[in-house]
């Protein structure tokens, strides 16, 4: 990693803005005046933001300075040396993550002091109908919001940071994260109007941050984006480590290979307990290097050298964007990035520097009729066959600005997350049935550890204790699996639920207690407000449709005086069926009928409700909500 790189021209990240029309966007605020404590350790970077830690920076922060004068939080590795005591005990608590992929939140607690790692959302479910996101439950960190001291990110992928916006609305405590995991943030808070009164501080690799009665470290490691950190933090029983999602890259694409020197010299030192990514914890072997896609590409740009080439990959992927503006580049092609998120992340990304792009490769997407296929390369959302995206609106001929022809070669980047399988393949079908070739072989390599780099985690660390994180309940079983095979004990491995207690000590680890978790779900502006009952109406409504049945009746006698009219949506073709709306219509004469002596409008509208849900699950077997509009007026 050359250190050129990293100091990247101003005026080639004007131009990078300017192609991405991000230029006002992207400006940034940091000046926040502090308040109080917590405030000032808001306030407050430990460096100018545009300053990346030098190679010796780096190894000489953990045994120095006070890195901002200001912050009572950020202190030198001397003063936070936190000597573990045989008794005392902290509490970890995962409040998501556990059950699924995505959601990852997980509460540390002492005597004093919460430390919370990642603040993350997830996407809803098939049984979640117009629901947006999915976030974490944080009823119990609002019960002890005065013990937090902050929350401290991994890194800026959605599942460790989406859900920050709707938690800090509530719980508004210092948010400590490295330099492109914060400016990630800060365009998620910008959006939400949030972004003057967050307490966002920056933080090296290296770094100390002293909370409470903790101490948080930030490690270096390799993911798919850059700046992804693990987390030691040093607590009154001891060192736990979180992995956060990594992989072992010896050549990655940007930055360093993560930092197993530090891992090493903390596990020789002793680590209580560790909490590791599973989410490839089912693979055998390694995780290739991320530039082994970049071979890929040469090898598909030199087989295409005739046609348009159109690479999906997620948007927080940003070293995969990075090679493939590489390999274009080394071809002589543009580049047009398209997609909301890609545009925001990877404009983002190449304003700090962490994408290097040259001068006039990137266009706009309505310069590309300016250029014959064989000069561009569009780098687009969708790769999960999302519905919205880019690429699926130029399978379905719905891209206002571009459509695609038999000599264009679509790359998908990505392999499906469980659950999107059926929408990747949706999408490749559409793409074919346009004629243009679809590749997906060896175009992705994962951002998380397999099976052999758990191994080292596991060799290097040697933990006492062990919960695995970060996956559905048969990845993390497969960690288990891994932990006992380099020799754990079995009782030393603990498979926890979200919303447990686990207490942890010197000599043991178990599952004390249970707190409220589990998901919330946000749907438009609203947050938590669609609770069972809504969400049970929206899965009746898909699958059996809704009757309306609206009469008036006379104040006093109960006479009908217009109506029942009778509606449907999604339940019969009325035009069709004109005899079962003529029954359906007698069965609601006949219940109004039967209840006029009682002149109780609850009744009415409930006996019309119960006789024509039994009318019609006797003609059609089929339970539509019902919903009977009675009204009374006194003519
Ligand atoms: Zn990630
Ligand atoms: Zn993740």
């Amino acid at each position: 990693m050359s250190k050129t790189r990293r100091i990247t021209e101003r005026k080639q990240l004007t131009e990078i803005k300017k192609k991405l029309g991000m230029s006002k966007k992207l400006e940034r605020k940091t000046k926040d005046k502090p308040k109080n404590k917590k405030a000032a350790a808001g306030a407050a970077p430990a460096r100018t933001k545009n300053e990346k830690p030098k190679k010796e920076e780096k190894r000489t922060a953990r045994s120095l300075v006070q890195l901002n004068p200001l912050s009572a939080l950020i202190r030198s590795a001397a003063e936070l040396h936190i000597s573990p005591v045989s008794g005392k005990k902290v509490r970890i608590i995962p409040l998501g993550g556990l059950e699924e992929i995505g959601m990852n939140i997980t509460a540390f607690e002492s005597e004093k002091s919460i430390v919370i790692v990642d603040c993350g959302m997830a996407f809803p479910n098939e049984d979640m109908p117009g629901v947006d996101l999915v976030i974490p439950d944080v009823s119990y960190l609002k019960e002890h919001a005065d013990k937090i001291e902050g929350f401290f990110i991994t890194h800026g992928h959605e599942d460790h940071i989406g859900a920050l916006p709707y938690v800090l609305k509530d719980l508004n405590v210092p948010v400590f994260s490295t330099r492109l995991t914060r400016a990630l943030i800060e365009n998620k808070l910008r959006e939400h109007g949030m972004i003057e009164s967050a307490k966002l501080n920056t933080v090296c690799f290296g770094d100390f941050v002293k909370a409470g009665d903790f101490s948080v470290e930030f490690i270096k490691t390799n993911h798919s984006i850059q700046d992804a950190a693990a987390l030691a933090i040093h607590s009154p029983a001891g060192v736990i480590l979180h992995t956060g999602d990594f992989k072992v890259d010896y050549t990655p694409v940007f930055g360093d290979t993560i930092d197993l020197q530090r891992i090493a010299e903390l596990g020789k030192k002793g680590i209580l307990a560790l909490l590791c990514d599973s989410t490839n914890a089912l693979r055998q072997g390694f995780t290739m290097s991320e530039k082994t896609v970049g071979h890929t590409f040469e090898n598909i740009f030199a087989e295409h050298k005739e046609n348009r080439i159109i690479v999906a990959t997620f948007a927080s992927n940003v070293d995969r964007v990075q090679q493939v503006i590489t390999v274009a580049e080394k071809y002589g092609r543009k580049v047009v990035i398209d997609g909301r998120s890609m545009i925001n992340i990877i404009g983002t990304a190449s304003e700090l520097g962490y994408i290097t792009v040259k001068e006039g490769t990137l266009i706009d997407i309505s310069e590309i009729r300016n250029y014959p296929d064989d000069k561009i390369v569009l780098i687009v959302t969708g790769s999960q066959g999302e519905s919205m995206a880019v690429l699926s609106r130029m399978a379905t001929g719905q891209h206002r600005k571009l459509s695609l022809t038999a000599n264009d070669v679509i790359v998908m980047s990505s392999t499906p997350i469980p659950g999107n399988e059926k929408a990747v393949s949706k999408v490749i079908n559409e793409l074919s049935r346009m004629r243009t070739k679809v590749i997906y072989q060896d175009t992705h390599v994962s951002g998380h550890a397999c099976v052999e780099e758990l191994k080292l985690i596991y060799a290097l660390v040697h933990p006492k204790f062990s919960i695995p994180v970060h996956g559905e309940l048969r990845h993390r079983l497969a960690q288990k699996e891994v932990a006992l095979a380099v020799g754990m004990p079995k009782e030393n491995c603990l498979l926890v639920d979200s919303g447990d207690v686990v207490e942890l000590s010197q000599d043991s680890c178990r599952v004390i207690d249970k707190v409220q978790a589990g998901p919330v779900m946000v749907d438009g502006l609203g947050i938590g407000d669609v609770g069972n009952a809504v969400l049970k109406d929206r899965q009746s409504l898909s699958q059996n449709g809704i009757m309306i049945v609206a009469v008036t009746l006379q104040k006093g006698s109960g006479q009908i005086i217009s109506g029942p009219e009778i509606e449907t949506r999604g339940l019969i073709y009325v035009k069709e069926n004109e005899e079962f709306i003529r029954e359906a219509r007698e069965v609601v004469l006949r219940a109004i009928d039967e209840c006029r002596r009682y002149k109780d409008m609850a009744r009415v509208r409930n006996t019309v409700r119960n006789e024509l849900s039994d009318y019609i699950w006797r003609r059609i077997k089929r339970t539509p909500l019902i919903l009977p509009v009675v009204s009374e007026v006194s003519v």
